[in-house]
């Protein structure tokens, strides 16, 4: 197992020492330079954005906007005017529900979605659904666990006019073909909105290549901080949407006979920004563009396969799945509660995620509860995946 090793793991104080963070989908553990970069934030560079005119501020300013360039250049964005700064994903997708959707769906649309998607990914357009009387489609997966996108093709209708998919599976790690994807629903004039939470940190994303019309990431699942997030949309879609919350920075002019608003993205952006979280986002895009996305996915794929064949050579074990899944692995050990599972495994100092990660439906479908859940990052070792083949034997052994 010796061939698997990092160079990254010094960079990350939070797994110092004889621990296995083996739960990287849940949330990244923080690069040294992400750290440093929020220490300066808070500590001497610290100033609001946007507003003051002394130096602080407007140098805070150039940092904000620089890392709006950062992320536009994360995604190949064609301008950082498309790029508005969130909490996070389920921000972005609230976001893209009540301003696109309360404008662009109606009673008896369609918004179709997968069986695989995170509950961010649903519950935001089942309320958009309820609101305006529109109807939601899920679609099938396939055998390995992969979103259906010929059952798509097959049911999608005029009617339809949104299509949210995952692009990376926070549970089986399946990897979407989103250009297909796009290919699908614009051929009934639907948008395609991807979450991208679990693809950001690990695929190379080109929104314009892939062709889809919303795009959406949390920073904490890119070794970057959490409560910043991003919406990526092309400006002339941002442009026609309505804001959809109230406050400062937002508007163009404000007097009691009536408000206009800022263009994108600052329309978006009400209220004092989350300025630490996005320069520490910054500092955690350009640390994973040091490494490169490629030496990133190719790395966490490799010791998946190391984890992968390992977890299947075991008797009782069952990994869920795709052969060539993106740096997560579900499995189950026999019929032991996931939860006993991640309990004993702790026990050896092995994190993992045990339970339904936000993907109900998805375990629904597969006829279980829960499953136990290893993921990987840039960190993660052949002694990780050693460490969690020994907590299963011992799991094994406990439960006979
Ligand atoms: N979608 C997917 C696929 C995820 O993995 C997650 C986080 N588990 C989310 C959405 C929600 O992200 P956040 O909680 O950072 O908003």
């Amino acid at each position: 197992m010796s061939a698997i090793q990092t160079n990254h793991r010094a960079d990350f104080p939070g797994i110092a020492g004889d621990w296995h963070y083996l739960d990287t989908a849940a949330t990244a553990q923080k690069a040294k330079p992400v750290l440093d970069a929020i220490a300066r934030a808070y500590g001497p560079d610290y100033a609001t954005v946007h507003r003051g005119v002394y130096e602080r501020s407007a140098n805070m300013t150039l940092a904000y906007e620089a890392a709006r360039k950062r992320v536009a250049g994360l995604l190949n964005a064609a301008s950082e005017s498309e790029i508005v700064f969130t909490s996070g994903a389920t921000d972005s997708i609230n976001l893209v529900a009540e301003s696109w959707g309360n404008s662009n769906v109606g009673k008896d649309d369609r918004i179709m979605l997968s069986q695989l998607e995170h509950h961010s990914n649903i519950v935001p357009w089942q309320l958009l659904a309820e609101r305006v009387g529109a109807h939601i489609d899920v679609a099938p997966l396939t055998d390995d666990g992969q979103i259906d996108l010929d059952w798509i093709e097959a049911n999608l209708t005029e009617r339809h006019k949104l299509v949210a998919l995952a692009h990376v599976s926070n549970v089986l790690g399946s990897l979407l073909d989103a250009k297909r994807a796009a290919t699908i629903a614009h051929k009934v004039g639907a948008k395609l909105l991807l979450d991208g939470c679990q693809a950001a940190p690990r695929v190379r994303v080109d929104v314009q290549d892939i062709d889809c019309d919303f795009y959406v990431f949390s920073g904490h699942k890119i070794y970057g901080p959490t409560g910043i997030g991003a919406l990526w949309a092309p400006y002339d879609i941002l442009d026609a949407m309505p804001p959809w919350k109230g406050g400062g920075s937002m508007i163009d002019r404000v007097s009691f006979d009536g408000t206009t608003y800022a263009p994108p993205p600052g329309r978006f952006e009400a209220g004092t920004p989350h300025i630490a979280g996005v320069v520490g986002l910054d500092a955690a895009i350009q640390y994973v563009e040091g490494i490169g996305l490629d030496v990133i996915s190719a790395h966490e794929n490799a010791t998946l396969a190391m984890a992968r064949d390992a977890l299947s050579s075991i008797n009782s074990v069952q990994v869920f799945g795709p052969d060539k899944s993106m740096g997560i692995l579900s499995f189950a050990v026999g019929d032991v509660h996931p939860h006993d599972v991640a309990t004993i495994l702790d026990e050896g100092g092995v994190a993992i995620r045990a339970g339904h990660h936000c993907a109900q439906p998805l375990m629904d479908y597969m006829g279980v509860p829960a499953t136990a859940r290893a993921s990987f990052g840039i960190y993660s070792d052949a002694e990780d995946v050693a460490a969690l083949v020994k907590g299963i034997e011992r799991v094994r052994k406990i439960f006979g």
